[in-house]
């Protein structure tokens, strides 16, 4: 994907630089999914503004689970982590746009919900960290990696035509 930095041409203005086009996989928990919050996550995006490349209800095969958890595979509370995500299906989605990583990081809220902020989704939405609905990549190359395990299938390529109306 072409980052999108403009050079401020003569009369136009200049816009922030270095903001990428990426990818962000995103999850909704199986807690998530069992307390029928998968609409107004859901919703949080879209109203953001982000286009949705991918979605599917999955009950994650635990070979995928145990990958996307790899990095925290030493950590006392991964076996129960593992076992979270198992304990029924999940909704997993791509969200495409300008800086999604970091912009989907802030409307997830902190990893332990009683540390988000209101307002977020975490924050309004749950209280344990064993139990906090959600996922997003925490960088653009895991949004890239996590993609390709959960969706092998690949994305759906789309023209969303409301993009005039946010961005310039
Ligand atoms: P995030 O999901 O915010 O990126 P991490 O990558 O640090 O956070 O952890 C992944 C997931 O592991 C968390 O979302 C949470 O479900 C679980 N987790 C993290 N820390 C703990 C903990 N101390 N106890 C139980 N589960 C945890």
């Amino acid at each position: 994907r072409a980052p999108v930095v403009q050079a401020a041409a003569a009369g136009s203005r200049a816009r922030a630089v270095s903001v990428r086009n990426e990818i962000s996989y995103v999850m909704v928990k199986p807690d998530g999914v069992q307390r029928g919050l998968v609409g107004e996550i859901i919703g949080r995006f879209e109203r953001k503004g982000f286009k949705l490349r991918a979605l599917k209800l999955y009950s994650t095969p635990k070979e995928v689970a145990e990958e996307h958890y790899k990095d925290l595979s030493s950590k006392p509370f991964y076996k129960d982590l593992v076992q979270y995500i198992l304990s029924g299906p999940v909704v997993a989605m791509v969200w495409e746009g300008d800086g999604v990583v970091a912009s989907a990081r802030k409307l997830i809220g902190a990893t332990n919900p009683l540390a988000s902020e209101p307002g977020t989704i975490r924050g309004d939405l749950a209280i344990e960290v064993g139990r906090n609905v959600i996922h997003g990549s925490d960088s653009p190359d895991n949004g890239e990696r996590e993609t390709a395990l959960w969706f092998p299938e690949g994305l759906v390529k789309w023209d969303q035509t409301l993009e005039p109306w946010l961005k310039e």
